[in-house]
Parts: C-alpha cells; structure tokens; sequence
C-alpha cells in the first residue's frame, strides 16, 4: 500500500481581537465576584481591568465557545450574549457569514466542523451549494478513509498525459512519456492580495512547502527568504517576461503566464523555450469570461500542460453581465471547459487548475465532479488568519488587528491546519461515494445531483417554470 499522506495538524489559537459571531458583554451590575472565571474553562473572563485584580476585565469574545454556562450562573444576570451586528454584515451574496466561522474553526484546529444540534441550515443555495454529492456508497463509517482503514488517494497528476502509446514493429515504444507531476492534495495556493505583509506571505509559502503542493507568487515576491521552497512555488508572469526570469525558471517545476490571444499561436515555441531551461511545466492562467471553453480548447491543442481558469471570486464568471445575461456559475464554467475537451478528444492531455468562488472544502470534490483536475484557493487563506471580507458595494478584505506581528510559524500552521480539516472532508466525500482515487472524480457529473434538475423533473412539469437558484 503506498504511504498515506497525513496532514500534521496541531491546535493553533489567534491572539487576535477578531470578529465573532456573538459579543459577550459585561454589564454595570457586575459585582466582581469572579463567580464567570471559575465557570468558563475558556478564559473568557479574566480579572484586572485598569490594572485593578479586583475588577473583571473586558471579556475575550473570540475565545468563546457560546456555551452560555456563565450566562446561566452569574449572579446578578451581569452576563449578556447578542448576534454581533458586524459579524452579520460579513461577505455578501456568496461568502455568507457562517463561511468565516467555518473556516477559523478548521485553522483553529485543523478538525471536520461537527455542529451536535444538527444542521439546521437550508440545503440549497447559490453556486455550489445547489449541487449534492451521492452518498449512496455509504456502507461502513465514512470515517475510514480519515483513520487509515481503507486507503483514499487524494493525489492527483498535472501535466499532460499520452491517451494511447505507439510502439513499432519491434516492440519499440516511439510514444514520447511527458514529464508529470504528483500533488498530494488537488488544492494548490493562488497569490490572494496584492499587499500581504512578509509574514503572512512566508507563512503561505511555508504552508505551501509543508503540505507539498504549490503557490502561484509573482516573481517580486520571491524573496531570498523563501528561495529555500522554490520546488514548491510557481512563477506567475507575462511571457514576454520569460527571457528576464530566466534563472528563475530552472529553479522551479512549472512556470505560470498571463494569457495572451497571440499565444494560441506562439505557444508550442514558448513551451520549447521553456523545456530547454529544464523539466519544467508550463501552465497558463486565463480569466474565465464567457466562452473561455473555446480558448482552452486552442491552448490544449497548442501543448498547454495545465491550464488555470479563473474566475470571480464569487464563484461566478468574469465579465460584464446584465439581467438578459446573467452571470455563469463556476460549476457551469468547469463543465462548458471540461465537456469541450472532452468532445475535441484532447481532455487527458491537459490539466485543468480551477479557482474562484472555492471557499468551503466541499466545494474541491465538487469543481472535480464538474470537471477540474484540481482547484486553488486564496481568500480562505487570508481568512484563516481572522480576515473579513465584505462584497458590497466592492471587494474589501480587512485584516485583523495585529496580523502584522503573528510570527510565520503561526501562520504556517493555521493554513495547514485549515488544508487538514479539508483534506479529512475530501476523504469523507470520496468515502461516502465508493470513490478510492481523488483523479476519477474528474467529471463523474453522475455522481452528483443538481438542485435545478431535480427541481425542474420534478416541480417543471406541475408549475411549469421551475424557480431556480439565482445570485
Ligand atoms: S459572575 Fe457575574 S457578577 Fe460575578 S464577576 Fe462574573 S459577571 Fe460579574
Ligand atoms: S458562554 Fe461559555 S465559553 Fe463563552 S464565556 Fe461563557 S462560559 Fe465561557
């Protein structure tokens, strides 16, 4: 059996003052009886306010567990919870509140979020979340796959692979085996903000090395302190830049550039340039605008190895889009792109990297099932580290207080940590649906049920307009 990967997780807290989803409050009738600091096993409430240890000090909302234990045994009913008006007002009409929870949990403590009162959610939602994976495999604890009792690959191969070898008269293979590369997880790392403090770009690079996959960096933020994990990093650049990073180059295993129209033509003489300066993949990042199937198709047969098809944040396409044009969804985007491989007959000689609108870790085994080999991901990164994120009236992400001082070392482990919640999901859901290898996901739509499918086969033919799901 070959050696399983394992994620190293270890409870890594944020001393920062972030948002929460309540606010603890301390009111005036407070006597100072110390009564909540015997109670909380948190630490919530601590003792010396104005340097006074008689007086209880503000309480540490973040550190809360909403048990509401110190609510019930405070004496004078001092103790007040409410839902934080700025916790509601986080991310909009795709990055709903409960994401963030989510999300500083799992970075937390690296562990599958299991709410005991049950979810009392809604199960269907816009993007994604109007898609169910079949679980119908479901046979023995889905839990095996997470304790090492039946081996799920979460592994998967970039690059481009050969749909059939060619061999002579002699028995002598001609076929030419390209050079691919294993990832252990199908998450690689996207660049997530142009101005990140060094510690937090160390810390993702670090994440990164430590989990052996890869982040896409532009070359300025190569710095000599992170030379060390160069097999782990991916240059993102124009090609006109290739002859200025040449260095740069051999030093890594793929290299990333901008898409250019004219590279539907000059690509296999980029590529020969490439492969000249070592065994390097070349992978080319392209925005998912409407129609962007038809671009990948002509990459894909000019010899692009990995494609990354980009997309909005929200997890829809990018463009300009109108009520008679409303915006694709990215599971819609993934399935145009994967099915035009497919109907050209050229899907296994190209991988497809996704990202945009991946936030929670069901959403990875989903961009697979809708036809990505793998996913990258980069808000979820920054809101590890207490990061909020607001859509309207624009994109705003603002960082916590203090994440400036957070030592790489922290940082480091809450993205790993935050990576090994999702890895124990992927191996839940592959679990669950009989699914062994995280690479025959790909495209396996039957597999998966689509809430506007089953809404308009089963409610079409009794309301006759179906009402869907719409951003
Ligand atoms: S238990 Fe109530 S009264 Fe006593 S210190 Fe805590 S908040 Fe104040
Ligand atoms: S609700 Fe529970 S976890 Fe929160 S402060 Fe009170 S005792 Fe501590």
């Amino acid at each position: 059996m070959p050696k399983k990967y394992h994620i190293d997780t270890k409870v890594t807290p944020l001393e920062l003052e972030y948002i929460h989803k309540f606010r603890i409050e301390r009111g005036e009738n407070c006597i100072n009886c110390g009564r909540c600091t015997k109670v909380c096993i948190y630490e919530v409430h601590k003792r010396g306010r104005d340097g006074d240890s008689r007086k209880m000090a503000l309480p540490s909302t973040v550190t809360c567990r909403n048990c509401f234990r110190c609510i019930q045994e405070c004496p004078r009913g001092a103790l007040e919870k409410s839902l934080d008006g700025d916790f509601l007002n986080m991310g909009g009409s795709y990055w709903k509140p409960d994401m963030f929870i989510t999300l500083w949990k799992q970075a937390e403590d690296g562990k599958v979020p299991v709410s005991g009162a049950g979810y009392r959610g809604p199960f269907t939602g816009p993007g994604f979340d109007g898609m169910w994976t079949d679980m119908s495999e479901i046979v023995r604890p889905t839990r095996d796959g997470i304790h090492g009792r039946e081996y799920i690959s979460t592994s998967v191969e970039l690059g481009r692979k050969l749909n059939h070898l060619v061999f002579d008269e002699n028995g002598k293979m001609l076929s030419e085996v390209q050079n691919t590369i294993d990832v252990p997880i199908p998450i690689v790392f996207d660049f997530p903000y142009e101005e990140l403090g060094a510690n937090i770009r160390a810390g993702i690079i670090k994440a990164a090395a430590k989990l052996n996959t890869f982040v896409i960096l532009s070359p300025k933020d190569i710095t000599p302190d992170v030379k060390g994990e160069m097999k782990n990093i991916i240059p993102l650049m124009s090609y006109k830049d290739i002859d200025a990073n040449l260095d740069l180059i051999r030093s890594v295993r793929i290299v990333a550039l901008e898409y250019d129209e004219e590279m539907e033509k000059t690509l296999p003489a980029i590529i020969e340039k490439i492969k000249k300066l070592g065994s390097i993949l070349t992978m080319v990042r392209i925005p998912a605008t409407r129609s962007v199937e038809d671009a990948v198709l002509k990459l894909a047969q000019n010899g692009a190895e990995i494609i990354h098809v980009v997309a909005d944040y929200r997890g829809i396409e990018i463009g300009t889009v109108d009520a008679e044009n409303p915006p694709l969804l990215s599971r819609d985007v993934i399935r145009a792109v994967h099915l035009k491989l497919v109907d050209e007959r050229v899907r296994d000689e190209v991988s497809i990297l996704f990202s945009g609108g991946i936030a929670m870790a069901e959403h990875v085994p989903k961009a697979m099932i809708c036809g990505a080999d793998l996913t990258a991901i980069d808000i979820p990164l920054l809101i590890a580290l207490g990061t909020r994120l607001y859509e309207e009236p624009e994109k705003i992400l603002v960082f916590a207080e203090g994440v400036e001082s957070l030592s790489v070392g922290t940082i480091t482990q809450r993205m790993v940590n935050l990576m090994g919640a999702w890895h124990s999901q992927l191996l839940e859901v592959m679990g669950a649906m009989g699914i062994r290898e995280a690479r025959r996901l790909r495209g396996e739509t039957g597999r998966a049920i689509f809430y506007e499918e089953i809404d308009a086969d089963t409610f079409g033919k009794l309301f006759k307009k179906s009402e869907t799901v719409s951003l």
